[in-house]
């Protein structure tokens, strides 16, 4: 309970601050800046000192940042990654080991795996809880051990992590990092720009010709943003969502461990192009390795630098689906709740801080430097079945051989298997898939043959967005796995709307009987598309509304148990 003062003059009323955790928020926040953006810096400053958020330590960070506490708490509270205790709460064990239940990794084992690992595991010293997807679905199972991916898991290797006592995420080898990319050319194009000696007009016009679409999910056309972007009054910025949370999507992390000076190059030259002053980028919390190597190589970048600069901010989320959505990562980048803005204004317009901002996936950027050193037409080459461009596809699931394959934009599911993921696995007959991680939509082995790309689907009542590719087979179970992705976007929603945070949750129990009462899911999944307010509501009901369209004799009475299958 908090506590009220007796008017002690120049301090916030009603609450007393523990001094002793002030000094700690003190020590630990060092001399970097008290600003409310940087709320959410701070947290992850203190919950990895002290392995919790405890009580004493939100109201000292309220009163370091002069905020008040409940605009601490309502953050703190809304990210996954936070552990906020109540007061007096005792802290949770030391190390925790999260064990991701999304789709690929439920159709891998999950289940038993998480059940085996809270009996074998020490129960006062280890907490094993569920995690939503962490962007290594083609090694599913996964793990991960504070911030020590274990993928594939099994009890076995999880408890080794564990006794190791190694929680960092490792850094990734096969990084290319300043040298070696200056090496290649690398930054060449950048210092062509700064120089005079590329056009933006000519750059813009090959970015439009190229038919380059946001590779976030949503596919507006990169060049016709960034001349939206030069309309809009100065001062603007560039935002960069490295927050791949749909489940099935690992690509931007596949990029990032490999090649990461690509991106941030075209994000440079994104930046020289709408003359944004300032370039932030957002990663995903679990991409702690990924952290480490942008943070490295942004600093070599820095100091060797032949180009003047915008100033490039590495923003950490802290586990929340939504902000992955563009007006939520920047609620988030601003320090606060990812709640999704209502729009118009749209971000282009007043984004950031306010500010006109080009927001683009880093993938969309990765392409710049390519396509306008090869050309527009060396892209628009690359579809097949008249779509445009590279599409890279994160396959999971019931193949062979899953991992993320760059394809022509229009391949089918078919081909992907056949030519990219050596075939089905052994004993799994292909019976449907996911186009679009677990929003969009399911579709049966009998459309195998659409081309997959954006406008494509939706006819279908799915969309292929970030280009998740989840495959099951006759061994899984469509309604159990649209059970999962129900499940996922009720702990996902953010609350703000009605249609949403309730729908989902009554969907969900819905979804959890025997029988699935098809008019009232009809009807809800009807409210929650016309009335949420984000992608998110709009999106949830494409896997239960799908499962009901193409996989009704799981309908039939005497169909196969919807229970997941143990193990892969
Ligand atoms: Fe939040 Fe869901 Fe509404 Fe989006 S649709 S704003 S996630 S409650």
């Amino acid at each position: 309970m908090l506590k009220p003062r007796r008017g002690e003059k120049g301090r916030r009323r009603g609450v007393v601050t523990d001094q002793e955790a002030l000094r700690e928020v003190r020590f630990l926040l060092g001399s970097a800046s008290r600003d409310r953006e940087y709320l959410i810096e701070h947290l992850h400053r203190v919950q990895d000192h002290f392995g919790c958020l405890a009580h004493r330590h939100i109201l000292a960070l309220a009163e370091e940042m002069r905020l008040a506490v409940v605009e601490v708490f309502e953050t703190a509270t809304f990210y996954h990654h936070f552990d906020v205790l109540q007061e007096d709460e005792a802290a949770p064990p030391s190390c925790t080991v999260r064990v991701c239940t999304s789709i690929s990794c439920e159709m891998a084992g999950a289940g038993p795996l998480m059940t085996a690992l809270r009996a074998s595991l020490e129960p006062g010293a280890v907490r094993v809880i569920p995690a939503p997807c962490v962007g290594r679905c083609s090694d599913a199972p996964v793990a991960v051990v504070q911030q020590h991916p274990v993928a594939p898991a099994c009890p076995e290797t999880v408890a080794r992590a564990v006794q190791d006592g190694d929680f960092a995420c490792p850094l990734p080898e096969a990084a290319v990092d300043y040298q070696a990319y200056c090496a290649q050319g690398g930054y060449q194009l950048l210092a062509d720009c700064h120089g005079g000696r590329r056009d933006r007009e000519a750059i813009l016009s090959c970015l439009e010709e190229s038919g380059l679409r946001g590779l976030g999910g949503a596919g507006f056309p990169a060049g016709r943003k960034w001349r939206l972007l030069l309309e809009q009054p100065a001062p603007r910025l560039v935002a960069i969502n490295i927050d791949e949370g749909e489940p099935g999507t690992f690509k931007d992390r596949c990029y990032l461990e490999t090649d990461p000076h690509r991106f941030i190059e075209g994000s440079l030259i994104a930046a020289w192009a709408i003359e944004a002053e300032a370039v932030y980028l957002y990663l995903r919390d679990e991409y702690a390795g990924c952290r480490r190597l942008l943070a490295r190589e942004l600093e070599a970048l820095r100091e060797a630098a032949t180009v003047p600069l915008p100033a490039i901010h590495l923003r950490r989320g802290a586990g929340a689906y939504i902000c992955g959505e563009e007006s939520a990562m920047i609620e988030s980048m601003e320090g606060k709740r990812g709640l999704p803005r209502l729009r118009p204004p749209y971000v282009a317009e007043v984004g950031l801080f306010g500010r006109p901002t080009l927001e683009h996936n880093l993938e969309t950027v990765h392409w710049v430097r390519e396509i306008i050193e090869r050309g527009a037409g060396w892209f628009r080459s690359q579809g097949r079945r008249g779509r445009v461009g590279l599409r890279s596809f994160s396959v999971s699931g019931r193949v062979a051989r899953p991992g993320m394959y760059l394809a022509p934009a229009g391949i089918s599911v078919r081909e992907l298997i056949e030519e990219y993921c050596g075939g089905m696995q052994d004993g799994h007959e292909f019976y449907g898939y996911f186009p679009g991680g677990a929003s969009g939509g399911i579709l049966p082995a009998g459309l195998g043959d659409e081309p997959l790309d954006f406008d494509t689907l939706q006819q279908h009542g799915c969309f292929i967005g970030s280009a998740a590719i989840i495959v099951f087979s006759d061994q899984d179970s469509a309604r159990a796995l649209a059970r999962n992705a129900m499940r996922f976007f009720e702990d996902e929603s953010c609350g703000q709307c009605t249609p949403c945070r309730v729908g989902t949750a009554k969907a969900a129990a819905l979804m959890d009987r025997e029988h699935w009462d098809r008019p009232l899911l009809e009807e809800l999944a009807s409210c929650m598309e016309d009335a949420s307010i984000c992608g998110l509501g709009q999106a949830a009901p494409n896997p239960l509304r799908c499962t009901f369209r193409y996989f009704p004799q799981e309908f039939e009475s005497g169909a196969r148990s919807d229970a997941p299958r143990e193990g892969g």
